[in-house]
Order: structure tokens, then sequence, then C-alpha cells
């Protein structure tokens, strides 16, 4: 029951994976420390608040997932205020504070956000997981309580007491000292002066709000249920790089004839489901001391007297399931814990000197250790445990603190009309290099998982030894269909690709299906451009002979490719008997304004399509950078407004990315 002397505000939230939830909820939970209530919605409960009616402030946390799309139970949300023609001063009543969750490395950075965002607003920060989303957050947050309380006293005539002054929700910390070993230099498990020796402000205790308990049962029915999910057999596996090749590209083929949900354009994504690594869950197991009840049932349900607002059982968590399929195909067991997750691993934890640096770690004044140790090299949940070994959380925390573990999406690397009822796509093998934490280097749980499952049928380049006995690996699948991410739909508009490393995928697709329509003699076909870039021309050229291919059929007018890596070995031997002028493009936006001319003749005069696919963290923001730079030379103006033209190509869905971290 609310106290209804304490005033309120509404928190909405629109998440994709539970990172904005996880903030919105911790929101609500220190409202009441701050002498507030706080109603916490998601942004699809719609008909549960009336935006129009709202005279309390509002607080907006959303993130932004793929190409600026707002997670799924934001969409329709956002497609309201998109599509509903309002006056400009239709939420003017609105008083809101805004926190929008993003990535510098994708251009349409917290587009959701920018969606939402309108004047009248209390306080509004972009997020970026670029660079660590708490160096954003933890100070928007502080600023937050502050903002909220002014625009409540401005409301003042609806509410008698004042708000007493909190203390934003941060607990102190008094610093204990002389912690076994002096070491020498800071890891995981140990810091230096200052932090070791400072006060710290932790996040305050996350309640909890899950009991959980397990059942022996005789038989157990289990219903794993997948979505609209297909369960297909790779039939071809191909190794693309060469044995020395700094990554391990990998391109597989699945049947999926017997599935016609998987129809699939060139330009669409698809999810591959993949488990847990079992020795991973095993070691989970052990760590939880429930090893020998790994086929026990488990049940989960509200803490009846939680003090978590709008807690609730995550949805992901089917009933009668065991805990080793819990363990496996439900929960994130590798993510990296959140600050909140180490605050409350702090409670279970025996010794002092790892409760102390537990608490170092999600503190305020640990922020640069987390993500130098914790944030940056990726540590799983996992290793976190293994390194703090009298850390011995029970099941329920796992269970409050895990996202759900999600499906990896790859783009299509085919056509259908080239491959009928086949589904093709390829990628990079992910390595995780060891780190104070990780004893040994790891693979990226879905490219690793994969790389074990096809190992034994994989082809080498050169050397073709599958056998046919092999009993067919089987994946699931679903489709992620890109309504936007397509090649022209009039063959006659010229196009440009541009897409380094795996990049290359949709284009494979692109390119085949163009083949396919090239027999209509009366089509006038626009110019197609690729722009491709690898490291070394001998090992790790994807698709090399197709790509040779369609230039020769005539589906491809312009290739352009460069090495980064054996243009550096050219030059320094180069270097060394004259020295040239000409400076060769190493990456593909050097080939890019090396042809300026056209590519910008394509975008600004004929009406033509850009397309960008690949490595998030620098391409696509170095083409975007030289499109800019392009725009700027051939129509001779100024930054601003050369951006203003290629927000234009962007709006006008011309140019296009699929990019990923
Ligand atoms: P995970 O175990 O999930 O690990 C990857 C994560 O770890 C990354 O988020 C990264 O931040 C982090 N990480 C990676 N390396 C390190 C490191 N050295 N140190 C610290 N942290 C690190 N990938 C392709 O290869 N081909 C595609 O066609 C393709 N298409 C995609 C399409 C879309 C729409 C999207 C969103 C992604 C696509 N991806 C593609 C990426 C793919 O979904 C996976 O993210 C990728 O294969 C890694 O999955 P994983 O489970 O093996 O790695």
């Amino acid at each position: 029951m609310r106290n209804i002397m304490q005033p309120r505000f509404l928190v909405l939230y629109g998440s994709q994976k539970g990172q904005a939830q996880s903030i919105a909820e911790g929101i609500a939970e220190d409202a009441q420390d701050n002498g507030l209530v706080a109603e916490l919605k998601c942004l699809n409960q719609t008909d549960e608040f009336n935006l129009e009616k709202e005279n309390a402030p509002v607080v907006f946390i959303v993130s932004t997932t793929g190409d600026g799309e707002p997670p799924d139970n934001a969409l329709k949300f956002v497609k309201d205020i998109k599509t509903k023609t309002f006056s400009t001063d239709h939420y003017k009543h609105l008083c809101y504070a805004l926190l929008a969750l993003g990535d510098t490395n994708y251009a349409n950075f917290c587009n959701c956000g920018k969606t939402i965002e309108r004047p009248a607003v209390l306080n509004f920060s972009y997020a970026d997981d670029g660079v660590g989303l708490e160096v954003v957050v933890d100070p928007w947050l502080e600023g937050l309580w502050k903002a909220i309380k002014g625009a409540l006293s401005k409301m003042a005539s609806n509410w008698t007491t004042g708000p007493p002054v909190g203390n934003c929700g941060i607990e102190s910390v008094k610093t204990q000292t002389g912690h076994a070993g002096d070491p020498q230099e800071g890891s995981l498990t140990h810091s230096l002066p200052p932090l070791s020796e400072s006060s710290l402000n932790v996040p305050a205790l996350p309640p909890p709000y899950l009991d959980v308990s397990l059942e022996d049962v005789d038989t157990m029915k289990e219903v794993r249920t997948f979505e609209s999910v297909c369960k297909v057999p790779i039939c071809r596996a191909v190794q693309l790089t060469r044995g020395d090749s700094v990554k391990t590209a990998l391109l597989l083929e699945l049947d999926i004839t017997a599935h016609t949900t998987l129809a699939y354009e060139p330009g669409d994504s698809f999810d591959v489901f993949c488990p847990n690594r079992d020795t991973e869950v095993e070691e989970i197991l052990s760590k939880l001391g429930l090893r020998e009840k790994r086929n026990h049932s488990v049940h989960v349900s509200l803490k009846k007297d939680t003090k978590k607002r709008g807690a609730q059982v995550p949805s992901y968590i089917p009933q009668n399931i065991s805990l080793l399929t819990l363990l496996t195909w439900c929960l994130e067991i590798r993510s990296v814990p959140k600050k909140a997750f180490l605050r409350a691993l702090v409670e279970h934890t025996g010794d002092s000197v790892q409760r102390r640096r537990l608490q170092e770690l999600c503190s305020k004044q640990g922020t640069a250790d987390y993500n130098l140790y914790v944030r940056d090299p990726s540590l799983s949940t996992l290793e976190l445990l293994t390194a703090f070994p009298s850390c011995l959380p029970p099941l329920s925390l796992l269970i409050e603190h895990l996202p759900k573990l999600q499906p990896r999406p790859y783009s299509a690397s085919s056509s259908r009309l080239k491959h009928p009822g086949k589904l093709l796509f390829v990628f990079n093998v992910v390595d995780f290099p060891e780190c104070t934490g990780r004893w040994a280097g790891k693979r990226g749980l879905c490219t690793g998982w994969l790389f074990d499952l096809i190992n034994r049928g994989l082809d080498f380049p050169g050397r073709v030894e599958r056998s046919g006995s092999l009993t067919l690996p089987m994946v699931h699948v679903s489709l992620r269909s890109n309504g936007s991410f397509r090649p022209p739909s009039d063959l006659t508009v010229p196009f440009i690709m541009v897409g380094p490393g795996t990049g290359v995928a949709p284009f494979i697709g692109f390119l085949q299906q163009r083949y396919g329509k090239q027999e209509n003699p009366d089509v006038v076909f626009g110019e197609t451009w690729l722009f491709f870039g690898c490291r070394h021309k001998d090992r790790d050229y994807l698709f090399r002979e197709d790509l040779e291919g369609f230039v020769s059929s005539g589906v491809l007018n312009h290739l352009k490719v460069c090495f980064s890596r054996d243009d550096q070995e050219q030059e320094k031997e180069e270097e060394k008997k004259v020295t040239t002028s000409v400076a060769r493009p190493r990456y593909v936006q050097h080939n890019l304004l090396l042809n300026s001319q056209y590519i910008s003749d394509i975008l600004l005069k004929q009406k033509g399509y850009i397309y960008v696919c690949g490595d998030a963290k620098n391409m696509a923001k170095d083409v975007n950078e030289a499109l800019i730079e392009m725009i700027k030379t051939q129509m001779q103006v100024d930054q601003l407004e050369a951006m203003k033209t290629l927000a234009g190509l962007r709006e006008e869905k011309r140019y296009l990315q699929d990019i990923w971290a």
C-alpha cells in the first residue's frame, strides 16, 4: 500500500537485454530512501499509464538495439509517438527525465531515446556502452533525485510534506585495512592504494526477490519451448581462412528445406540458439554445491515480502525445468557481472579480504578497477566466482542476477535463388585472451560451440575431407527479418556495398540474388560497387572466388579490395627501395575516398544506395566519417551541412547499416 503522503513519480523502461530494466528497478527501489514512491512500468504496459494525463514526474530508461531499433517491449510505444500526429505541445505538461542507453559504435546511437526526447526535460543523458555505461549512468542517477525533488517542489500544490533529503541509495563502507600480503601489482583480486585505503561508496544492496526450491522428481516431463524456432541440420562446413590467419572464419550451410518459416531474403539475419558450455555448467553446479541435484526440478516463485518494486519471476524461466537445463539453456552464465550483482555477492563472501575487494569493485571509487578487471576483459560470472573462492552465493541469487541466455544473430550470406532450401552464414570464431581472473584463453560462447559441433566434418581450403557417414549436427535457429537492409527493388538503381571481413556476408546474398535476375534482357542494371578489406590477400580474403566470379559475370561492376597488413609489409619493402608518395588504401574507407567522385555521384545525383555491414567498433564510424568528408568536398559544404545530407540519406533509407560489435 503506498503512503499517500509521499509524492509519487512514474518510472518507464524499455529494455532488450535487461540493462535498462535493472537501472529502472534500482531507481524504483531507491525511491523509498528518497521519501518518494515510484510506480514502475514497462513501456509496453500502455494501459497502465497515461502520459496525456500524467502530472507527476516521469523517468524514462530506454535502450536501443541493433541499428537504432527500440527494444521489443518499447516497440508499440515508440511506434505510436512516431506515427501519431501530435501537436508540438502535446506533451508540454509532462515533466520528465530520460536516460538513453546505447553504443556509440552504432551510428544510430541511442536512437530510441532520441525518438522519445522532447522539450520539458528534467535531466537527460545518453549512456554509451562503447565506453562503459557506468561512466554516464552513475552521475546521472546522482543528479536524478535532485531533479525529481526540484520538479516536485514546483508542483508542491498537490503534496503536503516536503521530501526528506535522502542519501541517494548510497551506503557508506569504512575502509578495512591490512589484507594479506601487499602485492606490488593490482589485479582482479588485489587492489593498490589509494583504492585499497579509501572509504567506499557502494550501491545499496539489491533486495532479494525470488524463492527457489529444488524437488527430486522421479520422472520429469521437461518442456523446453523455443518460440518459432526450427531445428535444422548443418549440412556443410568450410573454413574460409588459412590456418595462419589471425581470425578463423567459418562458413556453415543449413538445410532449411523442411521449414517454410525460414524463408529469408538477402539482408535478413537469423538467431542461433546455443547452450552454455557443459564444463562451465558443471563448474557452476560445483560452486553452488548442487552437482548431485542437477536433475532436480526447479521451482521459482516471488518472495512474498520482497522490497523489490515491480518484482516478477523472469519470463524466460519455464515451469517444469531441471536445474541442468536451467543453467544450460536459460541463463547467460558467462554474462559480465554488473556492480549490483557484485554488491549482492559481498553478502555471501566469507573471507574479509575478498569481501573488501568485491566492495571495491562495485564502489564508485573502484570504477576504474571494475572496468579494467571485469568489464573490459568481459570477465564471466563463473570466472569471478572462481577468483573469489569464499564467495558462495545461493542459486536464487544467480537466477535474480544472471540475464537471459540470448540467441546470437548471424547475417544470411546466400540467396534462395542460388541455394534453394539452404541458408548459409559466415562467422569469425571469437577468441578471449587470458587475463587476470582467466587462466586460459577461451572461445566465444556461440562461435566456440559451433566450431566444436562441426570441427570433425570441416572442409579446409585446399583439403576436402568430409566424411559422408558423420551424423549431421543440428542447431536451433529462427528468422530475424530485416525489412530495410535489402538491395533496391528497382534493378536500375545503382548501389554501393561496404563489407570488410565477415561484413561481406549479406552482400554475397545480394549479388547471388541479382545474378538470378540477370537474365531479364529488358532491364538496364544499375552499377554495383563492393568495398572489401581484410588483413592478407592469401590468408583471409573471404569469398574471393565468388567475388571475382561476380565481376566476370557482370553482376558486380567494381570490386575494390584492400589488405591492411600486406600493404604495410609491402610498403616497408618499398620504403627500403624508393620512397613512394602514393599512400595505399589500407581500409575500406580509404578506398571509398579514392573513389569519391563516383560514390558521391551515385548517392547525391543518381538516388543510389549505400550499405555498410560488419564491425561496429571502428569500421562503421570510419566509413561514416569518410562519407562526411566526401560530401564536404564534392558539395563544397561545411561539416554540419555534410552531416545533414548524410542524415537525409539515412532518413530516406538509402544509407543502411547492419553492424555488430
Ligand atoms: P560471446 O561469448 O557472446 O562473446 C562476444 C562478446 O564478448 C562481444 O560482445 C564482445 O564485446 C566481447 N568480446 C569479444 N572479444 C573479446 C575480447 N578479446 N576481450 C573482451 N571481450 C571480448 N557475427 C559474425 O561473425 N557474422 C555475422 O554474419 C554476424 N551477423 C550479425 C548480425 C546482427 C544483426 C548482429 C546483432 C550480430 C551479428 N554478428 C555476426 C555477431 C554475432 O551475433 C555474435 O555476437 C558473435 O558471433 C559472437 O558470439 P559468441 O557467442 O561466440 O561470443
